[in-house]
């Protein structure tokens, strides 16, 4: 019999668990919490407990809602609990796009709001306590020779027309003290940007949303919803009844998002953990401690964990399962980079599901007046889901500004509809990395 849940939430884990990450080798991981049973009410449901779930719901009981947050595994098991760590500055796409695309009002209030989401994750982190190893720092790599000219003429650009000056252009010698590889012809470093631990990040605004007195429900997935003048949400064994829905599954949306779900693609992503670096040798990767992507379209990514462990990221697949041995499958890519890692043990490798939309912009929107959902980060999801929370959870409340410039976005639904998307994506998007080769 077909599972009810949705593929994706079960295909490459095991329920209930965490992936065997170093992120939950090393998480302040608490005891798991009961899942719905019987008849539960409040003002809102909140489906999905990754970084927009939890921050809608810790600002909505902020608010005075009284919200039931449920989640088909644990707190931080979707991409939030895997992700890279690396807090980025602007939306996913440049301002020189989003300008060209959206004109510039929209373009400058969507750089607003990236900024908020990079003060709001340092505000909640410090407000709660949260223990994440938060950093600051992150370097933009460029593989190529002929993109550093435009590289450098950006950085000008949102110093000069956004007054953003914690980013300075590297010429090749300056990235080269920084990072050691031969791999890169320049960049930037943006001191704004940070890189933190993912894991204990969500956790953290778990134990927030607790104490602000969200009812969160693990191990407990969400097998449907209705929605009129009031929503039920289904569970196995209870449902939940609210005047108010929203839908936080972002990469594991599936069945629960018609009527958005087709705006969204889910992908799978890899990361590999090194076994920890001697101090020195570590300073040479990256001198400064820093976060590092790069300007592959398949992004290479990658910093220093706590403990000193190279945390690489990089390679992408377009099938539903993860390879089987990720570790085989990233190393290549971090041993081009850094050959010097041949002989460093690989302790930990996993992977992850996120969803990117076609404009790789985010997806906000309403399935009906009082269901809201938010999703499609394209990669960028640690600010811009937090924010995402705190947006949808204002809306709730009746401040419907920032709702109405992120749903002014409009992406356009994937082409292929439900069966034949990803296979056409797959096609597409093996074509664009096979171009980072040449
Ligand atoms: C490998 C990887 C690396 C990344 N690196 C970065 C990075 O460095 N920087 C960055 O900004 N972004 C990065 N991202 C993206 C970022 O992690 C996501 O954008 C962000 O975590 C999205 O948060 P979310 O809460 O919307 O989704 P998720 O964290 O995926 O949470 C969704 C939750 O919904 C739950 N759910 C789904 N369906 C149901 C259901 N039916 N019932 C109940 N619960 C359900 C899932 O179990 C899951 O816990 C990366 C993602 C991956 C996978």
């Amino acid at each position: 019999m077909a599972s009810p849940m949705g593929r994706l939430l079960t295909v490459n884990d095991t329920f209930g668990e965490y992936p065997p990450s170093y992120y939950a080798a090393t998480a302040d991981r608490p005891e798991p919490l009961p899942s719905v049973a019987g008849q539960l009410s409040c003002d809102v449901c909140v489906i999905g407990g990754g970084y927009t779930g939890l921050s809608a719901a810790l600002h909505l009981a902020e608010q005075g809602a009284d919200t039931v947050l449920v989640e088909a595994h644990r707190i931080g098991w979707g991409a939030s609990g895997r992700n890279g760590g690396q807090l980025g500055s602007g939306q996913r796409r440049s301002q020189t796009e989003l300008e060209r695309r959206l004109g510039v009002d929209h373009a400058r209030q969507l750089w607003e709001i990236a900024e908020a989401a990079k003060r709001l994750v340092k505000a909640l982190i410090e407000r709660h306590r949260i223990d994440c190893d938060l950093k600051p720092g992150a370097i933009h790599a460029d593989h190529r020779a002929r993109f550093v000219a435009d590289t450098h003429r950006y950085v000008e650009k949102l110093r000069a027309e956004y007054g953003y000056e914690q980013i300075e252009p590297l010429s090749r010698e300056e990235i080269r003290g920084h990072l050691g590889t031969d791999c890169y012809h320049g960049g930037t470093i943006d001191r704004g940007a940070a890189h933190l631990h993912p894991l204990n990040y969500a956790l953290g605004l778990g134990r927030a949303a607790r104490a602000a007195g969200v009812r969160v429900f693990e191990r407990c997935p969400v097998l449907g919803y209705t929605a009129g003048a009031g929503c039920r949400v289904r569970c196995a064994n209870g449902h939940v009844d609210a005047d108010a829905v929203i839908i936080a599954c972002n990469g594991y949306l599936e069945r629960l998002g018609a009527g958005a779900g087709d705006r969204t693609m889910p992908i799978n992503n890899y990361i590999i953990a090194t076994e920890p670096l001697p101090e020195e040798f570590a300073r040479e990767l990256i001198r400064d401690d820093v976060a590092v992507s790069d300007s592959k379209f398949v992004i290479n990514y990658y910093r220093l964990s706590a403990d000193r462990r190279l945390l690489f990221g990089g390679g992408e697949s377009y099938r539903y399962t993860f390879p089987r041995d990720i570790k085989s499958f990233v190393r290549p890519h971090m041993l081009a980079i850094y050959p010097q890692l041949a002989d460093t043990k690989i302790d930990y490798g996993w992977g992850g599901t996120l969803a990117v939309t076609r404009s790789r912009l985010p997806c906000f929107g309403h399935l009906a007046h009082n269901v809201l959902i938010a999703g499609g980060y394209s990669g960028h999801g640690v600010g811009m889901a937090t924010i995402a929370g705190q947006i949808l959870a204002e809306t709730i409340d009746g401040s419907t500004a920032r709702m109405e410039i992120m749903e002014r976005i409009r992406s356009r639904p994937f082409p292929g509809g439900r069966w034949l998307r990803w296979p056409l994506l797959a096609m597409a998007m093996t074509y664009y990395s096979l171009r980072d080769r040449f």
